[in-house]
C-alpha cells in the first residue's frame, strides 16, 4: 500500500511498536525522524516544523484503523499529509478558448526561458495557436535563446525592444493579433539574480499592460532554503496563479517544491525534467512525496 515510501519511513515503520493506539512518545520519536528527513530534502526549516506539528496533532491519540498497526498508521498520516501539502491530485492550468496570456516569472537561471519554450511545445501539440513574447530584456542572451526555441517549436516570437514601455508592447501585441491571431500568448519576463524592487515594479507594470490570465513562478528545485522567500515575495507582488519546478532530473529531492507550495498555496502544474524541449511533465504530488522522504 505504500509503493512510494522512502527508506527513512521504512526504518521508522520497523522501529515503531505494533500497537493499536498512537502514544505521544511514539509519535514524538517518529516526528523527529520525519523532520530530519524533510530538512535533508532541503525543505525550509519553518515549513518542516509546521508540517510536523500538523501531522503530530492528527496522530496523537488516533485510533489505529482496520488492519494497520501503529507504525503503519503514522506512516500513512505523514505520507497523506505530504501529498495534500503538495497539492493532492496532479493539476493543469485551465485555459479559455482564446485570450490566454501566461506570464513566466522567476529568478535568473531558474529555467524560465527554457520552460517557456517547453510550454509552447506542450500547448502547440494540444492544438493551441501559441505566440511567445521575449520580454526578458535583463539577461543579454534571453531573447535570442527564446527566438531559437520558437524556431524549434515552430511558433512566432515577438521581441520586446530595449527601452520599450509596457504600453508599447501591448500595442505591438494588438497589431500582431490583428494579422495572425493567437489564442495563447506566453511571456518570458525579465529575471534577476536576486529579488529586487525594481524587478517587481517592472513585472507589475507589464502585468497591468498585458493582463495575464496565469502568472507562473518558475522555481529551481536546487534552490533549497531560499525557495520559500522567493515564492513568498513573488506571490505578494505579482499574485501567482501557479508554479513550475525545474531541474527535477537533478539530485534535488524536491524540498523546494514543498516550501514554495506551502507558502503560496498555489498549484504546482509542471516539473522540468531535462534541458530539452521535451523535458516537461505534469507534477505528481504522490511521486514527489516519496522522493522528499528519500
Ligand atoms: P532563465 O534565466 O530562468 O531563463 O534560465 P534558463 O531557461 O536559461 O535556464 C538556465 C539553465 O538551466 C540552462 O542551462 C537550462 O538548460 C537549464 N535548465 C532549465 N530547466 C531545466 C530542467 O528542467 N532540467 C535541467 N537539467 N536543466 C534545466
Amino acid at each position: 500500500m505504500f509503493e512510494n515510501l522512502g527508506n527513512k519511513l521504512q526504518d521508522i515503520l520497523e522501529r515503531l511498536q505494533r500497537e493499536k493506539t498512537l502514544t505521544d512518545t511514539q509519535v514524538k520519536a517518529a516526528m523527529r525522524e520525519i523532520r530530519m528527513a524533510l530538512l535533508e530534502a532541503d525543505v525550509n526549516f519553518g515549513v518542516a516544523k509546521e508540517f510536523v506539528a500538523r501531522v503530530s496533532e492528527k496522530a496523537v491519540g488516533q485510533e489505529v484503523l482496520g488492519s494497520l498497526d501503529a507504525g503503519q498508521m503514522v506512516v500513512k498520516l505523514v505520507h497523506d499529509e505530504l501529498i495534500q501539502t503538495l497539492g493532492g491530485e496532479s493539476k493543469q492550468p485551465v485555459l479559455k478558448t482564446e485570450g490566454n496570456v501566461v506570464f513566466m516569472v522567476g529568478l535568473q537561471g531558474a529555467g524560465k526561458t527554457t520552460s517557456t519554450g517547453k510550454l509552447a511545445k506542450f500547448y502547440k501539440e494540444k492544438g493551441r495557436r501559441v505566440l511567445l513574447i521575449a520580454a526578458d530584456t535583463q539577461r543579454p542572451a534571453a531573447r535570442e535563446q527564446l527566438r531559437t526555441l520558437g524556431n524549434q517549436v515552430g511558433v512566432p516570437v515577438l521581441e520586446v525592444a530595449n527601452g520599450e514601455t509596457p504600453a508599447q508592447t501591448r500595442q505591438r501585441l494588438n497589431e500582431f493579433q490583428q494579422t495572425d491571431f493567437r489564442d495563447l500568448v506566453i511571456v518570458d519576463t525579465a529575471g534577476r539574480l536576486q529579488i529586487d524592487e525594481n524587478l517587481m515594479d517592472q513585472l507589475a507594470d507589464l502585468q497591468t499592460a498585458l493582463q495575464p490570465t496565469e502568472t507562473l513562478l518558475v522555481v529551481d528545485a536546487m534552490t533549497g532554503q531560499e525557495a520559500l522567500s522567493v515564492a513568498k515575495t513573488f506571490d505578494e507582488r505579482v499574485n501567482l496563479t501557479g508554479l513550475i519546478i525545474t531541474k527535477m532530473d537533478g539530485d534535488a529531492r524536491g524540498g523546494a517544491a514543498l516550501s514554495a507550495r506551502f507558502v503560496t498555496g498555489k498549484p504546482i502544474y509542471f516539473a522540468g525534467t531535462s534541458e530539452k524541449l521535451t523535458g516537461l511533465e505534469p507534477f505528481y504530488p504522490d511521486r514527489v512525496a516519496g522522493r522528499i522522504l528519500g
